[in-house]
């Protein structure tokens, strides 16, 4: 295939031990690879981040699950999003760890260890400010208890989720203090009760970043395990009421999308460009043609605002990506040649996150929407 999403999975090593470093040596690290690892390759990353150093995965429901059982992945992996009542069999028999946030629920979960005859292990979550899924913090002593009472489940963790805890505005900061609190104080409770917890964790990218006191006894941090900072890294650094942070972690991007050049033809000033017409060229030109386009992802609206990378030259686009392809403005003498490789973006270029910031969306969404046909080659250096 001429585009294809490479993986640098030496770069995740290094994100690895950069979260590590933060977190320092006794706590668990927990890997999203939800969205097919947000588009990298559920299981070939989350091998790779196995081997060095990640200790459990997270996806979003028993699909994902299934998947990366059926890739011979055998660590803990925890099931973020809520499950149906009609999937607990499969779950408990493929030991995937739902994360509850009800009596009704635990009782199902109950149900279906039971008649596996088979342990189940459960994390409870508690809703200190997400507004999405988890008990309210009042309940969370209760439905504690009631898992430990229940005969087939096992309280394997509590976990709670930070909206904001990325940002670096005042208020938003605050409001992540305040649920850190909420939820210490909860899981203080809920030991004083003589309930033993199992692994506490809450922190996402945002809240590994900037919240030291949310790692607890295990982090999740999916963007930046990917190679990617919170937005408000770089603008803090513009802000001048926010003091710099001297011991800001490096990560590198792991995805670099890659293509070839194609096709290199002659064009005369005047002539136009793509769809609609939007690009004439100012001065007799080569165009280079990519065989990439918005259905391998890359987006649209990008169109006129990215350059593409060529033998180290970033070579602006000529009018609107296609669906399949777009093109470029070589110039007059091209130093570039025919069948050369050609970087979209990637790790040292252009990536994900300032793409991401041009269209007015998150770097998540660019990886993610790498599509299926664009396939994905792992390499280690
Ligand atoms: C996706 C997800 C994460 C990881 O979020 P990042 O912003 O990528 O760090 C953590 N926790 C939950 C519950 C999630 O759904």
């Amino acid at each position: 295939m001429a585009t294809n999403a490479i993986i640098h999975l030496e770069n995740l090593g290094k994100n690895i031990k950069a979260a590590r470093k933060r977190i320092g040596s006794s706590r668990k690290i927990c890997l999203p690879v939800k969205a097919d690892a947000y588009g990298h390759g559920a299981v070939p990353v989350s091998n790779y981040a196995l081997k060095s150093g990640v200790d459990y995965l997270a996806v979003s429901g028993i699909y994902e699950g299934r998947e990366l059982r059926k890739g011979g992945i055998k660590a803990p992996v925890l099931l973020l999003s809520q499950t149906l009542p009609e999937e607990l069999l499969e779950i408990a028999d493929l030991e995937l760890i739902p994360i509850v946030s009800d009596e009704d629920f635990i009782k199902e979960a109950g149900r279906a260890a039971e008649k596996l005859n088979k342990e189940l292990t459960v994390h409870l979550k508690i809703d200190t400010g997400m507004g999405r899924l988890g008990c309210s913090p009042e309940d969370a002593l209760k439905l504690a208890k009631y898992i430990c009472n229940s005969r087939k489940l096992k309280l394997g963790g509590i976990a709670t989720h930070f909206p904001v805890s990325d940002s670096i505005i005042k208020n938003d900061i605050d409001y992540t203090k305040e649920q850190i609190r909420q939820f210490t104080n909860m899981i203080s409770r809920i030991r004083e009760a003589g309930i033993n917890p199992g692994i506490v964790h809450a922190a996402n990218t945002g809240a590994l970043v900037f919240h030291e006191d949310s790692y607890f006894d295990m982090v999740r941090p999916g963007l930046f395990l990917y190679g990617y900072l919170p937005d408000s890294v770089e603008i803090g650094k513009t802000l001048s009421d926010t003091k710099p942070e001297t011991d800001l972690p490096e990560v590198d991007p792991i995805m670099e999308l890659r293509s070839v050049l194609v096709s290199i033809k002659k064009i005369k000033k005047g002539e136009a460009v793509s769809y609609g017409r939007t690009w004439t060229a100012k001065e007799d030109t080569h165009i280079g043609v990519i065989p990439t386009g918005y259905a391998d992802g890359f987006p649209r609206g990008l169109s006129g605002n990215h350059s593409i990378l060529i033998r180290d030259k970033a070579y602006p686009l000529a009018g609107r990506i296609c669906m399949d392809l777009c093109m470029i403005d070589l110039g007059q003498r091209p130093e570039a040649e025919r069948w050369d490789d050609a970087t979209i973006f990637g790790p040292g270029f252009i990536n994900a996150s300032d793409m991401a910031e041009k269209i007015n969306t998150i770097p998540y969404e660019i990886t993610c929407n790498i599509n299926k046909r664009v396939p994905r080659i792992y390499v280690e250096s």
